[in-house]
């Protein structure tokens, strides 16, 4: 995923998108499937990487889990579950982690809850303090006991809870906990959170009751055997939402999003935005799964300003894409009581009120409540650069309120937090017709300069994909000496380099279904391929593949020698690497010296494209450089 993303705005979306699986009932599914004596099918799970920790996490537990295509069947129950011999990994899942947290609680022995650096900082303290009432020992650091999270299970017995603030997380940890211990336990919910949890475990054959008396709700649970189960996972609502606003805000758009799941507790959103005057249009199912799913259908309409109270949003995840649909409306949207967003895998109240601003509209915090002015009537919205810090929802809200923002391309940095929810988002942003890009950076420079590992390690750096035209080149100058072509026949060449199938790769280099990745570094390709790369025509050939290479993947970084001057003139960044002689010869060990530098003249004093420096490409010399220094300098420059 890459790190850095173009988004255009101006142009309307339209189509229809499925949103990947709820986050909330795929670490469930799998959390309750592994504690099932037997096999649970789990279909349409979250592809994120949070919904992956957890799967892992309970392959350490001992449960068997096996992937197939969108198919997951989990096989465990109590005998074969266990604490595990290491820690496991939460990665950026606040709620993988206070999840697995409630069901390692119940198992004897001792477990390590790890994360990334964001949810190593989240508190962890409303779930330590029921599972410690119930018995277990809960470990982390400081006061609010932020991870790493030490559990030490055993003997729990039921404890009646009351949590502190609204969490489906801690309720749900409590009434994994609950299956493993003696007695009752019950939860006392005076705001409703989501019931993915209750109604699993009542798929599952708990023993669970839930009394819902119009004033709150109280969930009992007691130790339970549970069964395995068959479910389809309904769409994400929280990630339908960035489609459902960018319906409503992207003028001339039409958008439909199939398949979200639709119990009450999720589509909170949906009612905030009828409020404000969106169209839309909500067809509900109940027959697939254990709970209604629905397709929303949004167009633009005027939107006014309304009051969002934190009840209706019980998880706050749908609070940045609604600021966005703020940002678009006339008049004031007040969100009251939004504190919790300070906690999540970013300070998303400050990162929303931020990405307001950015884009044109005004927002302030004021206490725990986030107030957005909207565009007044004939203001403008306009394109920006917005840093997420790594947090996917905030990053996928940027590229919502990009599209929003009229012509011109905004940029989301930090984007590459999205992989932990929501893989596809750019694929899905682009199939509605939306236009997004990562950075384009050339690097070219002669033989042995440091294009190749500078190139690498900043496509890795940047989540993007590399683009080496000299195996292009090269691959060429291979299927011409192996086919008897004369190198220097140009019309023999070009017609071959026409017809040829090239696969630049990485990692293997394929020309014509022949593998020819070592092959095209010989002394034979060395000495020819310089008189390949001087044929206009093979360079008209090859050059159109470059371009449609890095339209296709939306960017990269593509090394070469004319890549700043002809083959992307507009480059971000273009960059021309140079070292010293004996330095360069020494990195080509493989190549002997006088034919490095009569490649060198060769490829620059070619009439077709030499190899030249772009006027505006930044020289850099590697010579006596570590690899880590000059990747920090070119990456400064993309800043
Ligand atoms: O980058 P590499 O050294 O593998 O490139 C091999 C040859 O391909 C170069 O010496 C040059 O003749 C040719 N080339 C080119 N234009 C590019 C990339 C490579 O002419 N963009």
């Amino acid at each position: 995923m890459p790190v850095t993303v173009m988004v255009a705005g101006g142009a309307p979306l339209g189509g229809e998108v499925r949103v990947p699986g709820d986050k909330s009932i795929s670490h469930r599914a799998l959390l309750i499937g592994a504690l099932g004596e037997g096999t649970s099918v789990v279909r349409g799970l979250s592809d994120g990487d949070d919904v992956r920790r957890t799967r892992e996490a309970l392959a350490a537990c001992g449960a068997e889990v096996h992937h197939d295509g969108d198919v997951v069947t989990v096989t465990g129950g109590r005998g074969v579950l266990h604490a595990p011999g290491a820690p496991l990994d939460c990665g950026n899942s606040g709620t993988g982690m206070r999840l697995l947290a409630g069901l390692v609680a119940g198992l004897d022995g001792e477990t390590v809850l790890v994360g990334d650096a964001s949810l190593s900082s989240r508190p962890m303290d409303r779930v330590a303090a029921p599972l410690t009432a119930m018995g277990a020992t809960v470990t982390g650091r400081g006061a609010r006991c932020r991870p790493p999270l030490t559990v030490r299970g055993g003997e729990l017995r039921g404890v009646e809870w009351t949590p502190e603030v609204a969490s489906a997380q801690v309720k749900s940890a409590v009434l994994l906990a609950g299956l493993a211990a003696s007695g009752v336990t019950v939860v006392h919910e005076p705001v409703r959170t989501r019931t993915h949890t209750e109604e699993l475990l009542a798929l599952a054959g708990a023993d669970i009751d839930v009394v819902d008396d119009g004033a709150g709700r109280t969930v009992r649970v007691r130790a339970s055997s549970l069964r395995p189960f068959d479910l389809i996972v309904p769409g994400d609502p929280s990630q339908a939402a960035f489609w459902v606003v960018a319906g409503c805000v992207v003028p001339k758009s039409a958008i439909r999003v199939r398949g979200i799941y639709a119990g009450e507790t999720r589509a909170g959103f949906l009612g905030v935005l009828a409020r404000m005057g969106a169209s839309l249009d909500v067809a509900t199912r109940t027959e697939d799964g254990v709970a209604p799913s629905a397709d929303v259908a949004a167009r633009p309409a005027l939107l006014t300003g309304t009051v969002v109270h934190a009840s209706e949003i019980p998880s706050l995840d749908e609070v940045p894409a609604l600021a966005v649909a703020a940002a678009c409306a006339e008049g004031t949207t007040r969100f009251v009581g939004m504190g919790e967003l300070r906690v999540k895998e970013s300070d998303r109240l400050e990162g929303a009120a931020r990405l307001v601003g950015a884009m044109g509209a005004a927002a302030r915090v004021e206490g725990d409540d986030l107030v957005v002015e909207g565009v007044r009537r004939g203001g403008r919205l306009r394109h920006f650069r917005f840093d997420s810090g790594g947090d996917h929802r905030m990053a996928m809200a940027a590229a919502v309120a990009a599209l929003a923002a009229g012509p011109g391309e905004s940029r989301v940095d930090g984007f590459s937090g999205v992989a932990t929810s929501y893989p596809a988002f750019l694929q899905h942003l682009r199939h509605l017709g939306g236009s997004a890009r990562v950075q384009l950076v050339a690097i070219d420079g002669p033989a042995g300069s440091g294009k190749s590992t500078v190139s690498r390690e900043l496509a890795a750096r940047l989540g993007v994909a590399r683009l080496d035209t000299g195996a292009m080149y090269r691959a060429v100058a291979w299927a011409a000496l192996e086919r008897g072509v004369d190198p220097s026949d140009a019309a023999a060449v070009a017609e071959l380099a026409r017809d040829a199938v090239i696969d630049p790769g990485p990692p293997d280099v394929v020309i014509d279904g022949v593998d020819v990745t070592g092959a095209i570094r010989g002394a034979g390709v060395n000495a020819a391929v310089s008189t390949v790369a001087a044929n206009p025509a093979v360079r008209a050939v090859l050059v159109e593949r470059q371009r449609a290479w890095a339209a296709a993947h939306g960017g990269g970084v593509v090394e070469g020698r004319d890549i700043g001057t002809v083959v992307f003139p507009t480059a971000d960044l273009k960059v021309f690497l140079t070292a010293a002689p004996e330095e360069r010869v020494r990195r080509r060990h493989d190549e002997a010296a006088d034919g490095i530098s009569r490649r060198d003249e060769l490829d620059a004093t070619r009439a077709a494209s030499p190899l030249a420096r772009a006027d505006d490409a930044k020289l850099v010399d590697t010579t006596g450089r570590s690899v880590e220094d000059v990747i920090e300098e070119v990456l400064s420059w993309l800043r």
